[in-house]
């Protein structure tokens, strides 16, 4: 038998996580505080840099995500 160490999920603090953006397709951090924002309103993490989603925001005129 083999053993997988596993986190508890309850006990993980959260890091800096590095996401691929969906439009540029570069690495992009998602920072701890970035992802407490997120969890605290229950959003999905981000698929887009910020760069990119400044720029849709700008194209859009700051409309709905997606
Ligand atoms: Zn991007």
């Amino acid at each position: 038998m083999s053993r997988e160490i596993q986190e508890n999920p309850s006990d993980e603090s959260p890091t800096d996580k590095v996401f691929t953006c969906k439009i540029c397709g570069k690495p992009f951090l998602w920072t701890t505080g970035e992802q407490l924002y997120y969890q605290d309103r229950g959003l999905n993490p981000p698929r887009r840099c910020r760069a990119c989603r400044q720029r849709r925001k700008l194209v859009t005129g700051g409309g709905a995500d997606g």
